[in-house]
């Protein structure tokens, strides 16, 4: 991008336009938060050029301070927050502060409801960041300069449409923002009001946070630096000198993140390796909990120093939902991104953050475990990863699954399932789909349904895979309903499955056995095999996997996501011999004249399968005919 001399107007990004907007005309409350968003900024600048200076010494001098001022100037009625940490360059600051929505601007326009008054409180859930400031300010300034370089930048903005860039001068690395209040936010100038904001929201920072103020004594100008907050990392004092307001304020700040931690783990380990974390569980999940980079956000220190929040070897993919931080007194302080690869105290930290991680978990699961059950529909999908890429802790894992049942309203685990298995039953049953609703009503359940043989509804798309890896819990195989080798009959019926009804006649025997084999001679290659059915109850017909085949709703799911080289196994289609209208086909076998009729109903029943199972029928045109020709002959 050219660099130009004289000054450069540039256009917000449509998005951030919008969060500017909103800021600008809706926020009424709250609005104390843009001086915790501005110091956030400044102390995450500071971290940042500790570490690089950690490799390149020139950017820093040999014993500067980082930190942050604030300052007050009653005149020009403004206030100035400035650090001396990594400060930005030119295209830096276009970027970071005007083409770019960060993620919290992105998070925020996701969850935005249209409604003006609720938009504006999640402003203040969210924190959009930066741009809050401009819910007080009519004119916001910007000057910078990024450590290593020589020029300074000026950026400026009333907060519509626009803002300006222009070279400027700075003394040392680092960013100063200065902000205009508008008229009816004078109160920001207030010394008072200044301290208790830094107070309430930004103690927990590690940095020293100061009041630059002048006095008037005796004709002369006093200039006086006073500290505000306490200053030391908040993870190196005693649990029980921090108050949940600021185990909170530190997870709203080293998360980016707004709403209430769900979960907050503080340790301090000493041994073999010490270190000490300060982890939390978010109470909802984060807006980028899905993105398949699956980067999880626990940030590294040594010795109380920023290193990095890309250790990727710290915590495993499947716990990504976790925040919040590690500092370790081993590791050298100078550590570069390669020695953190596969390195092994790393490897011993996550071994045992991840354990403790379990252990609270299940210890939430046993005594909360209805709050158990809002973390697992938060985090459950995202957790059962963990079942098929990490093998040692899968048994942990198995214990912490939760499901939801055909018998249950509530969530239930795998040890309830086995628990009460009916007599006879030696696997666990499930069914998969994209949601539980659809699933409870497949024909493929209605003969468990009535047995009163419990099946679970999974309807995540993870599902699939884990269940293919694990295979079983307590020596008790998975089993999918839709599986053709399924003896139902093997199994009794439970004291409390539903009132056996009263079971309409099959078919005759034989009747059924020749209605099979002209369905099977009909159908040809569209079917695996034609045959009667122990799992329906209501239905005429369903399709199941036939044996050594993949799952029906596994093959869909692969093919949906382009898998082109799924196989195309063909399905056994299932008829139920006590159904009316089965009954009243197999009747019709022996009678020549009906033979189109049966041909005819051999394919429509088979449509109607596929339309159950979610599927398309093969060919519309001809269903559509088929449909219509049946319909006729039941009306004439
Ligand atoms: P976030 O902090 O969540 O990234 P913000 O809107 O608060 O989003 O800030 C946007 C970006 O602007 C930051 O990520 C950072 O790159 C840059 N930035 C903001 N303030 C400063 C500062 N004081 N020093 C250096 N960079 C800054
Ligand atoms: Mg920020």
């Amino acid at each position: 991008m050219a660099k130009a001399k004289t000054e450069e107007k540039l256009e917000f990004q449509a998005e951030v336009a919008k969060v500017l907007d909103l800021v600008i005309h809706s926020l009424y409350s709250n609005k104390e938060i843009f001086l915790r968003e501005l110091i956030s900024n400044a102390s995450d600048a500071c971290d940042k050029l500790r570490y690089l200076s950690l490799t390149e010494s020139n950017l820093i001098d040999p014993g500067t301070e980082l930190g942050i001022t604030l300052s007050v100037n009653e005149k020009a009625k403004s206030l100035t927050i400035s650090d001396n940490g990594i400060g930005m360059n030119h295209d830096e600051l276009i970027e970071n502060l005007g083409t770019i929505a960060r993620s919290g601007t992105t998070a925020f326009l996701e969850s935005l409801s249209g409604d003006e008054k609720k938009d504006a409180d999640l402003i203040g859930q969210f924190g959009v960041g930066f741009y809050s400031c401009f819910s007080v300010a009519k004119k916001v300034e910007v000057i910078t300069k990024r450590a290593g370089e020589d020029q300074a930048w000026l950026w400026a903005s009333e907060g519509a449409g626009s803002f300006t860039i222009v070279e400027a001068e700075r003394d040392t690395q680092g960013s100063t923002v200065t902000v205009y209040f508008d008229k009816d936010n004078k109160e920001y100038l207030e010394e008072a009001r200044i301290r208790n904001i830094v107070k309430t929201y930004s103690d927990h920072i590690s940095l020293p946070i100061n009041l630059a103020t002048t006095t008037e004594k005796e004709g002369k100008e006093e200039a006086s630096i006073d500290q505000l907050n306490s200053g030391s990392a908040i993870w190196t004092r005693g649990k029980s000198d921090i108050t949940e307001e600021q185990y909170k304020e530190f997870y709203h700040h080293v998360g980016h993140v707004f709403d209430d931690p769900w979960l907050t783990l503080h340790n301090r380990v000493e041994g073999k390796i010490e270190y000490t974390n300060l982890l939390y569980v978010p109470s909802s999940p984060p807006f980028d909990l899905m993105n398949p980079e699956r980067k999880h956000k626990v940030k590294l220190y040594v010795k109380r120093v920023f290193i990095t929040d890309d250790c990727e070897d710290l915590m495993p993919g499947y716990l990504r939902f976790v925040r919040g931080i590690v500092d370790s007194e081993d590791l050298p302080l100078n550590v570069s991104r390669e020695m953190l690869q596969h390195n092994v105290l790393v490897g011993h930290i996550k071994k045992a953050l991840v354990k403790r991680i379990f252990s609270e978990l299940k210890k939430k699961a046993t005594k909360k475990p209805e709050e158990y059950a809002n973390f697992w529909n938060n985090f459950g999908a995202v957790l059962k990863e963990g079942l098929y890429e990490d093998h040692d802790n899968r048994d942990t894992l198995l214990e912490l699954t939760r499901f939801n049942s055909t018998l249950n309203d509530d969530l239930l685990s795998l040890e309830d399932y086995v628990g009460r298995m009916n007599n006879g039953q030696e696997e666990i049953f499930y069914i998969t789909g994209d949601d539980a609703q659809t699933l409870k009503t497949s024909p493929q359940i209605e003969g468990f349904k009535s047995k009163g043989v419990e099946v679970l509804l999974l309807t995540d798309p993870v599902d699939e895979f884990w269940l293919s890896m694990v295979g079983q819990f307590n020596e008790k195989p998975f089993k999918s309903v839709t599986s053709g080798d399924i003896d139902l009959g093997a199994i009794k019926r439970s004291d409390d499955a539903e009132e056996e009804k009263e079971k309409p006649e099959a078919a005759d025997d034989a009747d059924i056995a020749k209605l099979l084999i002209a369905f099977k001679e009909e159908l040809g290659e569209a079917v695996k095999d034609v045959r009667a059915s122990d799992r329906l109850t209501d239905s005429a017909v369903c399709l199941v996997a036939g044996e050594g085949d993949m799952d029906l709703h596994l093959a869909r799911m692969l093919k949906q996501q382009g898998h082109m080289d799924v196989p195309s196994s063909a399905r056994v289609l299932e008829i139920n011999s006590t159904h009316a209208l089965i009954k009243k086909l197999s009747g019709l076998t022996d009678d020549l004249t009906k033979k189109e009729d049966l041909q005819n109903m051999a394919h429509l029943l088979l449509d109607q399968a596929r339309i159950i199972e979610g599927e398309a029928v093969a060919d519309p045109a001809a269903f559509s005919k088929r449909l219509n020709t049946a319909l006729a002959k039941g009306l004439v």
